[in-house]
């Protein structure tokens, strides 16, 4: 049952083979086999996780009517609020707090009758892109436990790369998708900024975060997707257009299929076995009769600069809640209001969170805000607008998604600046507000997998999962689990 996807699981229980109960037994007991060598989960109630199977098992037995994800177990990465579950953001600042609300995507899941089995682990706040940065602990690499399994969405990645789970929810900041799904060798999707509610995501930077899917091919991403997605007018950046049946139209290719591939996207700093595997799987879509066509992304050179500006400056300002007041982390001895404040920060966030939020404070600043945050903000229209010109000669843009396989962990968790870039290739999309999927292709001589990212114009999802598909139907990567 572990090796099944989603959609197969749907169709064992539909035909009475299994049951929602046993389904999520199987993956918690893969959780209690594995997970204390590789520590994806944060939080995990067993019993909890039955209780919800037994109600689905009910409601079907009742002849009652489910949902799309009835009795399928979804991994959620610990940004995103859970009513009465612990919500934390690999953050001891909130390492008791225990959202009032559920998230949109929270709430979606449960109206399709998921099991929301457990919160994954991920960097402090999303920031970062190993979960070294946890405050609590880091996730380790399916593929290999010496390495990283990417992040801020480590701990989803790898929970679905470890078959602890046939789902998982992450969140897409800057890559924090993207690049976990390439190094664990499972598909992972950013969809447009404004494709899904961000309503009760704890906010990192709001003008980039969204909310997507992990899952073990296109078809469970697609899946997911389509539950989650759609208007909610507590967000007022969610768009209201309707939500296209993105698993209906999965395996039409998209003929003719004009590819872009920019030169930005090849240069110094991409490992050569990423390199080969990519240039691999262009040759599989020419196979299929695709166009290749040269393009440029001429600024995106700058967009690493531009989001550590936006990003950080964002940051500063949406984790200025945190005072100790409110919810969240409080000191126990202090000298009035502004020392409680000043202790109850120092204490409660950690390190690459504190240079964050200093870095934005700085960009934001009077005298500096000119030079800086407006600047990065001029840059970044000029990113969007390469990309428009793009997407005007070409359907989709391929390339690596991340310039290596999965480092060693503390490989680079001394040098901010080398771990940074590690979203070189993935960053300039969600300055964009576009559409990303990284699918794997391929893996290194030692074993690691790599990932294809795909790149759509804005809204273009249904475009971009039917052409991450057609790789697929020729490819048997997405097949291949670790050995644990
Ligand atoms: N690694 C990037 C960062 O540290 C992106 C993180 C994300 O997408 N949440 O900000």
């Amino acid at each position: 049952m572990l090796d099944l996807t989603a959609t197969e699981l749907l169709q064992r229980q539909a035909n009475g083979d299994s049951s929602a109960e046993s389904i999520t037994q199987t993956f918690l007991a893969q959780f209690r086999q594995h997970d204390s060598r590789i520590r994806a989960f944060l939080h995990v109630d067993e019993a909890d996780a039955i209780e919800q199977a037994k109600a689905i098992d009910a409601k079907r037995k009742g002849g009652e009517s489910l949902g799309k994800l009835a009795g399928i177990p979804v991994a959620v990465k610990d940004v995103l609020c859970t009513k009465g579950r612990r919500t934390t953001c690999g953050s001891k600042i909130l390492q008791n707090f225990v959202p009032p609300y559920d998230a949109h995507v929270i709430t979606k899941l449960k109206e399709a009758d998921a099991i929301l089995i457990g919160k994954t682990n991920c960097d402090e706040f999303a920031m970062g892109s190993s979960t070294e940065n946890s405050a609590y602990q880091t996730t380790r690499n399916p593929w290999d436990l010496e390495r990283t399994p990417g992040g801020s969405s480590g701990g989803s990645a790898a929970s679905v790369a470890a078959s602890q789970a046939p789902l998982a929810l992450g969140t897409d900041t800057g890559g924090s998708i993207r690049q976990p799904a390439s190094l664990c060798g499972i598909v992972g999707m950013k969809p447009s900024y404004g494709r899904v509610s961000r309503f009760g995501l704890i906010a990192y930077g709001s003008s980039l975060d969204q909310v997507g899917p992990f899952a073990q091919d296109v078809r469970d991403a697609a899946l997911l997707l389509e539950v989650i997605a759609g208007h909610d007018p507590r967000d007022s950046t969610c768009v209201n257009t309707p939500v296209p049946p993105y698993t209906a139209m999965l395996d039409e290719p998209i003929k003719p299929l004009t590819i872009g591939v920019a030169k930005q996207f090849f240069g110094k700093g991409l490992d050569s076995e990423v390199e080969q595997a990519v240039r691999s799987a262009l040759k599989v879509y020419e196979g299929q009769g695709a166009k290749i066509k040269d393009i440029s992304l001429p600024h995106s050179p700058y967009a690493v600069a531009v989001y550590y500006l936006v990003a950080t400056a964002e940051a500063s300002s949406n984790l200025a809640r945190y005072d100790g007041v409110h919810f969240g982390h409080r000191t126990e001895k202090f000298a009035g209001l502004i020392d409680m404040v000043k202790k109850s920060r120092g204490e409660g966030f950690g390190a690459e969170v504190k240079r964050r939020i200093m870095l934005g404070t700085y960009a934001l600043s009077s005298g500096y805000i000119d030079a800086y945050y407006l600047k990065a903000l001029k840059v970044r229209r000029l990113i969007r607008q390469d990309f428009d010109q793009a997407f005007a000669q070409c359907d989709v843009v391929m390339g690596p998604t991340s310039p290596t396989a999965a480092f060693k962990i503390g490989e680079k968790a001394d040098d901010p600046l080398a771990m940074y870039l590690s979203d070189i290739y993935t960053i300039s999309a969600n300055l964009a507000g576009i559409c990303g999927i990284s699918i794997p292709c391929g893996f290194t001589k030692s074993g690691l997998p790599i990932g294809l990212q795909i790149l759509g114009g804005p809204f273009a999802e249904e475009k971009l999962l039917r052409v991450a598909r057609l790789h697929e139907r020729e490819t048997d990567w997405h097949k291949r689990r670790p050995a644990l």
